[in-house]
């Protein structure tokens, strides 16, 4: 059932068509308001609210625009995930380049496809660890509630309010020296991960900030234990901090 973007009541409909370009929006009878005024705003405007963190809009993506019904993860938030993951090994590719020609190391040496197959499977590692964390953070968080969690969805909430990492490519376009404000990006994909997960479950943005934290430090020791397990047959022997300085979080 379609939900008003403005209160969250539910709302028998968002909209009635009279002719083929002439719909009158629905009115809350909650709040008044227009139940969802996103269904005539355009992708840029859709794209700066969800940059301006407000939850009127995540309710419009998560609630209105992802069939209700559905089992699995729909395909264009599927292709969407594949496009930020194989962002995400460009932007990890990019600093360990600059990492390797710092401190000489070997791995530049490997033939690019074990440098890329490598650099994937930490990203899909990462990814994979950062969704079921936060799901088993849930699971834990919700044992003794009636609440009925539908993990697809808790993952396709994640993946739509990931989309602050594209904006790490206008920083390789400007050919920023270190990506040193990449960590303002993080922040960002942090503050909509958590926008986006407390319009879902109606929790307090503290509770929600903690259980994203639990997928963070699980991304994290998933990245050491990757890096421990596998660096030495790439050359770097440095110490542990220097080893992890290229990683992006
Ligand atoms: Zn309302």
């Amino acid at each position: 059932m379609p939900t008003c973007v403005e209160c969250g009541t539910r709302v028998q409909n968002l909209y009635t068509q009279y002719s083929k370009d002439n719909i009158r929006l629905t009115s809350c009878d909650q709040c008044q308001q227009f139940a969802d005024k996103y269904i005539e705003y355009d992708f840029v405007i859709i794209f700066i609210d969800m940059l301006l963190l407000k939850p009127q809009v995540y309710r419009h993506l998560l609630f209105n625009r992802i069939s209700q019904t559905g089992h699995g993860i729909e395909s264009n938030i599927i292709r969407f995930a594949i496009l930020l993951i194989l962002f995400e090994v460009y932007i990890k590719w990019f600093r360990l380049e600059r990492y390797c020609t710092l401190y000489n190391s070997l791995f530049l040496q490997k033939p690019l496809y074990y440098q890329y197959l490598y650099i994937l499977a930490l990203c899909i590692l990462e990814f994979v660890v950062f969704h079921c964390c936060i799901c088993l953070a849930l699971r834990f968080y919700f044992r003794n509630h009636d609440k009925v969690i539908r993990y697809n969805y808790i993952s396709m909430a994640l993946i739509i309010s990931s989309f602050g990492k594209m904006l790490l490519i206008l920083m390789v376009i400007w050919e920023y020296e270190q990506l040193e404000y990449s960590w303002l990006v993080s922040i960002i994909v942090l503050a909509s991960n958590v926008e986006a997960l407390s319009v879902y479950l109606d929790l307090s943005y503290m509770k929600t900030f903690l259980i994203v934290s639990v997928g963070i430090i699980g991304r994290v020791v998933a990245q050491l234990l990757f890096l421990q397990t596998t660096f030495v047959d790439i050359g770097l022997d440095d110490s542990p901090f220097l080893r992890t300085k290229w990683l992006t979080l």
